[in-house]
């Protein structure tokens, strides 16, 4: 277990809690006014490098956003990830596991659940 700064903690809290959802740094820093929008910045970097935080470019290419990576129980199955929005979107684990059958008898190919991303527009980026 590496070293957790006060600030990392905070930082690993707020995203958990807003899990599901793909924020920009400057949401992220607004939710955690006591904590400097560059040490927010840094930390969301090292979460991204150590698996823990998903880290995102809009289709703008410019906006970076952040979602917290949920590792132990995204093994099993899909994401979906919005090219408009950001968003990763977490597929149910049954049609996961439908999609990796087909996948392997059409192809004989194994998918690792955890780690593949299917991209695409999501509900509300169709609308
Ligand atoms: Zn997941
Ligand atoms: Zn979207």
């Amino acid at each position: 277990m590496p070293y957790q700064t006060d600030a990392r903690r905070k930082l690993t809290a707020f995203l958990q809690s807003h899990r599901g959802e793909a924020l920009t740094a400057e949401e992220v820093a607004q939710g955690l006014a006591d904590i400097s929008p560059s040490t927010v910045y840094r930390n969301l970097n090292l979460l991204a490098e150590s698996g823990d935080v998903i880290k995102s470019v809009r289709t703008d290419g410019r906006t970076v956003l952040w979602q917290w990576h949920e590792r132990q129980a995204c093994q099993g199955h899909l994401h979906l990830r919005c090219e408009s929005c950001g968003r990763v979107i977490h597929l149910d684990g049954a049609v996961s596991e439908a999609l990796k059958s087909e996948i392997s008898s059409s192809s004989r190919f194994e998918v690792d659940m955890g780690s593949t991303e299917i991209t695409g527009r999501c509900a509300k980026c169709r609308r």
